[in-house]
């Protein structure tokens, strides 16, 4: 564990750098200035000995957990409050998205009454802000409502953001089915670089609201000449060629943020997510190209990449709340509160942290899992909601308080 000379912002965020060597300049930027907030609120802990700092810490996640569409879950409150009182580290791990991570925090922290800061959070795309490779490229963008995810690409440094929306407005013909959205597009579209541009990379920040436009998108660029818009490469189909020629022509590699199948909405059945839009567009793929690949990059939990995004988020913000004292005890557990079996659990279960950390699911019932559904994959422990796995984690990490009623 590296620690710090003096916790001082300056010197924190050189430890920063040096106890996280892979995080980029925009995720130092996003600790720098919460080590600003985080003084300012007094959040800072100086503890008299080792035994006072946590050699465990939670990770929460948001939807089923903390809040249930856009409202509270009861003793959620309680639960965080008890946790920062107790200088106990914890992050936010969500698969949703599409809002900028300080947006969704000021919203979480007024609804929560929890003062919350961005490096105690990542979301699902938030794993895209350290693409620096592609930040002068240009990308294609889907997702989310209006512009929201165009803005957040540009806020992680993304230069040249095109939308669905965008390329909809230049020529109506490529999807002739969402004409009773132009005036919706043309509220927000930007004119194209170019009337054909060629893409780099296609991200899809959140879930797609119009599927069957940013379906037909991703298609075509997926089967054109080196990600040309409104091309065909003359490679797809060549048998003698790896995936039969599919994406074998320099096509924009695509990435998902979000495996999620099912969300917990307001309406009382789960809907589908963006996991479900990913299964629409392998399902078209596979009949499209008999059968090929469709090769792809997934982030979001239940996977590895993003655990590991957020462990390192987790142990920087662990150094910028006890400064030098943070070597003092190595973090040896996270406990995983989520609603979800399939992202939250199987992900804190299959996870192997590189730096040895065991990771620990706790399965709450207030969200998507319900007492009597089938256990697809074992949790550590099932609790009613996140008041009692607070209590949970505490007492299996042997922590001197508990919360109470
Ligand atoms: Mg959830």
């Amino acid at each position: 564990m590296t620690t710090c000379a003096a916790p001082t912002i300056f010197s924190t965020a050189r430890c920063l750098a040096r106890s996280a060597p892979r995080l980029s300049a925009a995720s130092l930027r996003f600790s720098a200035s919460s080590i600003e907030r985080q003084q300012r609120r007094r959040l800072h802990f100086s503890p008299e000995s080792a035994k006072q700092v946590p050699d465990f810490a939670f990770a929460f996640d948001i939807d089923g957990v903390l809040l249930r569409s856009s409202d509270p879950i009861p003793r959620a409150h309680a639960a965080l409050d008890f946790l920062q009182k107790q200088s106990i580290p914890f992050i936010l791990l969500t698969n949703g998205g599409g809002k900028h991570e300080a947006d969704r925090v000021a919203e979480l922290s007024d609804k929560l009454q929890i003062p919350l800061d961005t490096s105690m959070f990542v979301q699902s795309h938030t794993p895209f802000a350290d693409m620096d490779h592609y930040k002068d490229k240009t990308v294609l963008v889907c997702g989310g409502d209006g512009a929201k995810c165009r803005h957040v690409a540009e806020q992680y440094g993304y230069q040249t953001v095109i939308t669905p929306a965008d390329i909809y407005v230049a020529n109506p013909d490529i999807w002739p089915f969402s004409g009773a959205l132009h005036s919706h597009y043309a509220s927000f579209a930007r004119p194209l670089p170019s009337p054909s541009p060629k893409f780099d990379a296609i991200f899809v920040y959140a879930d797609p609201r119009d599927w069957g436009l940013d379906l037909s998108l991703i298609l075509d660029l997926l089967l054109s000449e080196r990600g040309q818009l409104g091309t065909l490469s003359p490679l797809n189909g060549r048998a003698d060629l790896p995936n039969r020629g599919y994406q074998q022509d320099a096509q924009p590699p695509l990435h998902f943020s979000n495996p999620d199948l099912w969300w917990a909405a307001r309406y009382h059945l789960s809907r589908l997510g963006q996991g479900g839009f990913r299964e629409a567009l392998e399902g078209v793929w596979a009949k499209v190209t008999a059968g090929a690949e469709l090769q792809k990059h997934v982030f979001g939990k239940p996977y590895q990449s993003t655990y590991e995004f957020a462990e390192k988020r987790l142990l920087a913000h662990r150094a910028a709340l006890f400064g030098e004292h943070a070597g003092a005890r190595k973090l040896s557990t996270v406990y995983m509160v989520g609603d979800n079996l399939e992202s939250d659990i199987r992900g804190a279960n299959g996870y192997r942290s590189p730096v040895g950390t065991q990771w620990r699911s706790l399965l709450v019932k207030t969200g998507v899992y319900q007492t009597g559904n089938a256990l697809s994959v074992e949790p550590t422990q099932i609790v009613p909601d996140v008041f009692d796995a607070v209590n949970a984690g505490l007492a299996r990490s042997k922590w001197r308080v508990r919360l109470e009623e």
